[in-house]
């Protein structure tokens, strides 16, 4: 029985003719030529699949663009987190509601969307999950979303190279 080279040995011949340099040079090489699957984000943006869940906001009615939301205040009572707070009073007509105030935590805020879900409002909920994703702030008041923003939405970032 021939014994085998000593594990120590072929350490050093590994080490003397500089193979895990080649291989790791080979590997490099092989992938200059493939297709770059990264995203240089924040230069580049992924298109966002239809469901994905963004921060959730309010929209316009999208014939008469008037505000959609009835001041129900059913998402407020059904969000697990607790993160919708709504102010409301009487229209002055005595018909139905109005909103005086309506924020929404996104810092508390874990994307579930059920407040979406009981949402009467026709032709489309009020409130709803859109693609915004760009939250960060530097300071915690910045996560609290008014009614405007919620209206209007975030312009996404525009960051400089
Ligand atoms: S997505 Fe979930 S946690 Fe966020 S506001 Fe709606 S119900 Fe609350
Ligand atoms: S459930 Fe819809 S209509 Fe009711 S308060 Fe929330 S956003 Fe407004």
């Amino acid at each position: 029985m021939t014994a085998r080279p000593a594990a120590g040995f072929r350490d050093f011949l590994k080490m003397l003719l500089l193979l895990e340099l080649w291989v790791g040079l080979w590997v490099t090489l092989k992938n200059q030529f493939r297709p770059h699957i990264t995203v240089e984000y924040p230069r580049e943006r992924v298109e966002l699949s239809p469901r994905f869940r963004g921060v959730p906001r309010l929209r316009f009615h999208p014939e008469n663009g008037e505000e959609l939301c009835i001041a129900c205040h059913l998402c407020e009572t059904v969000c697990p987190d607790d993160c919708i707070h709504i102010v409301s009073e009487k229209k002055p007509d005595g018909k139905g509601k109005r909103l005086v105030s309506f924020e929404i935590n996104y810092e508390r805020c874990c994307f579930c969307g059920l407040c979406v879900d009981p949402c009467p409002t026709k032709p489309l909920t009020a409130i709803y999950m859109s693609h915004d994703y760009e939250m960060a702030d530097f300071k915690r008041e910045g996560f609290v979303a008014p009614l405007k923003v919620l209206l209007n939405g975030v312009d996404p970032k525009d960051y400089k190279e």
